[in-house]
């Protein structure tokens, strides 16, 4: 009997990658129109800018040798960016002995190649998931009805988790009570390359707290010369709803003080609204589970968030309905 996987981010995909090398039948769903959540890009003419996660570090040693694996197929590159900090109004060098990865040519390229040929319907947007006599069954918001599955996975965000867990009221009410936080990501382009060595720099107590250039990460070279800022989750939360143009204004400006040389207008702009960027704080749930129902939950928030955090999260949803199911 076939598994159904809500939510096609590194999380989803982790799990349903385990689940098919276990010799299991998968299917995943997302309301959106390809694979990557937060890992996802924005395609324009001139290329894809990586607009959620910027790079990843691992620090555990199975998704160090996950990380290996993709390098082999030539889906990600180390990242090693000319670093710089910016504190108390002033720009300096930062660099450090930490190994960054990002996906080769583009951050989502390393979920493309995780979900490969696996079984996914896009653009849809999941809304119920119950159990009837003996299996479970999905609705989605376009009325359509999927199953029977054996046993379901929902690997999204926590507020959209908690509708989904509805038959097992602990885990909704887990996943309602965690925090998540907003993020504005904005990207700016620049026909003319602006005129720093920063490639890549972390602030702190500031408006924007990272941003980075895309043309210097692995696979990305051309032109324009384009710029990837991160809102802080402060500053996010409180201009959560302004519109898209006043926010690219606000932080282009807040750019041009913060790098250190001139920058003028962008001939190409885009700004995202991560509601749920990042959980406010960690966890060490690893995944959800009622094994007993046979449904699991996973995604960043159940650790830490981050995609080294997601991926094993999405290991660990596997790792217990294997162990549950080979009873
Ligand atoms: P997601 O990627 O959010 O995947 C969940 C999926 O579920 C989505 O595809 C969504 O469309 C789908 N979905 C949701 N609800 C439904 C539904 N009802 N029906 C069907 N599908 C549904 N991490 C780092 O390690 N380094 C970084 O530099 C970094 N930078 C970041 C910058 C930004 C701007 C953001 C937003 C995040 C960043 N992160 C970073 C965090 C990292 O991106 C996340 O931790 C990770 O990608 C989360 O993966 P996930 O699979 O848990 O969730
Ligand atoms: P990491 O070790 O590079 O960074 C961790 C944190 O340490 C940074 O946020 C920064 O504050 C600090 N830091 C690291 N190197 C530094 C340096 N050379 N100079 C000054 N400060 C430095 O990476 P990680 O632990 O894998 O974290 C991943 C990154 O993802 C972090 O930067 C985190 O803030 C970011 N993230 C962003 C979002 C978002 O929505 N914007 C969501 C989740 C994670």
């Amino acid at each position: 009997m076939t598994i159904a996987i809500i939510g096609t981010g590194i999380a989803g995909l982790s799990a349903a990658g385990a689940l098919h090398a276990a010799g299991l039948d998968v299917q995943l769903f997302d309301k959106s129109r390809g694979s990557g959540g937060r890992m996802a890009c924005t395609r324009k003419d001139f290329g894809a800018i990586d607009i959620g996660a910027q790079y990843f570090t691992s620090r555990d040693r199975r998704f160090a040798d996950a990380v290996q694996h993709w390098r082999s197929l030539g889906w990600v590159d180390e990242w090693k960016p000319s670093l710089y900090d910016f504190a108390d109004g002033q720009l300096r060098p930062s660099q450090d002995e930490q190994v960054r990865w990002i996906g080769t040519p583009r951050m989502s390229s390393i979920t493309r190649g995780l979900l490969g040929d696996l079984p996914v319907r896009f653009s849809c947007r999941i809304t119920e998931v119950f159990h009837g006599k003996e299996n479970w069954h999905l609705q989605s918001a376009e009325g359509e009805s999927f199953g029977p599955f054996s046993h379901v996975v929902v690997a999204t965000p926590p507020h959209q988790a908690a509708p989904l867990l509805a038959a097992a009221p602990k885990l909704a009410s887990t996943a309602a009570g965690v925090t998540m936080e907003p993020v504005w990501a904005v990207a700016l382009a620049f026909d003319q390359p602006l005129d720093t060595p920063v490639e890549g720099c972390f602030a702190h107590d500031s408006a924007i707290d990272w941003l980075a250039r895309n043309r210097d990460k692995p696979g990305r070279a051309g032109k324009p010369d384009i710029w990837t800022l991160n809102a802080s989750s402060r500053w996010s939360r409180q201009h959560l709803d302004l519109d898209k143009e006043a926010v690219i204004e606000q932080l282009h400006g807040l750019f041009a003080e913060q790098i250190g040389c001139a920058v003028p207008p962008p001939t190409f702009a885009h700004a995202h609204r991560w509601l749920y960027a990042r959980p406010a704080a960690s966890h060490e749930w690893g995944a959800l589970a009622d094994p007993d129902l046979g449904l699991y939950v996973c995604g960043d928030w159940c650790l830490s968030g981050r995609v080294e955090g997601a991926w094993l999260s999405g290991q660990e949803a596997a790792r217990k309905l294997l162990q549950h199911h080979t009873r």
